[in-house]
């Protein structure tokens, strides 16, 4: 199976997609966690020129291109073997993402961004997606107090593009519910990684 992880900044996609990874493994899944961009070393080297530098390096075009590239290499490399070996595969960002930085945010059109997609992925989506929600407020916290060298390093975002991202996302998982699971990701992290969990109940061996 493969299944993406997906949120804006401070939503603790990281710890969740750990936590979640063990309590896989716990049941007997073979598990391979992966993120995005990244998850493969042409993707690692792309992710460098993407999030080091100047904040603002790229234009939005080229943000996508790049993103597309990178998403590219780490399925053919990464992700598909794993399947194909018979894993689950968690991934920290997917396709999702894309649609909601670059499109929903960056003012890329979506058409676009799913037309890359299909070049570069053959439009692949993930088996399930998970979205991790928070209130705006208690992200923007988690975010600021994380202080991990800015979150905002592509491009000088600001609360009303985050605001754009989590519109996006919601968007989508509304649009797909076959595909997406929203998950409130508020509270004590183990509660969340079981709401994850209970997200998957179908998909279980
Ligand atoms: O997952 P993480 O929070 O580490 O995200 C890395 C950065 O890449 C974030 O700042 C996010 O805003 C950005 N990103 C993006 N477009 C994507 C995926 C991630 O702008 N498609």
């Amino acid at each position: 199976r493969f299944i993406s992880l997906e949120g804006g900044e401070g939503v603790g996609k990281s710890t969740q997609i750990a936590a979640l990874a063990e309590a896989l493994r716990a049941r007997g899944v073979d598990v391979l966690v992966t993120r995005e961009p990244g998850g493969s070393e042409g993707a690692e080297a792309i992710r460098r020129l993407l999030l080091e530098g100047d904040a603002g390096r790229w234009g939005p075009r080229a943000e996508a291109l790049l993103f597309a590239a990178a998403r590219s290499d780490h399925l053919e490399k990464t992700i598909l073997p794993a399947l194909a070996d018979g894993k689950w595969v968690l991934s920290d960002r997917f396709i999702d993402s894309s649609r909601a930085y670059q499109a929903g945010a960056s003012g890329l059109a979506d058409a676009d961004i799913l037309t890359l997609h299909r070049i570069g992925s053959a439009g692949r989506l993930p088996d399930r997606t998970l979205l991790l929600t928070l209130p705006e407020a208690v992200a923007a916290e988690r975010a600021a107090a994380r202080d991990r060298g800015g979150a905002d390093r592509i491009g000088g975002r600001d609360a009303i593009y985050h605001a754009r991202v989590a519109q996006a996302f919601a968007h989508h998982a509304d649009e797909d519910p076959h595909r997406f699971r929203v998950v409130d990701a508020s509270g004590i992290a183990d509660h969340v990684t079981i709401r994850l969990l209970d997200a998957l109940a179908d998909l279980l061996p």
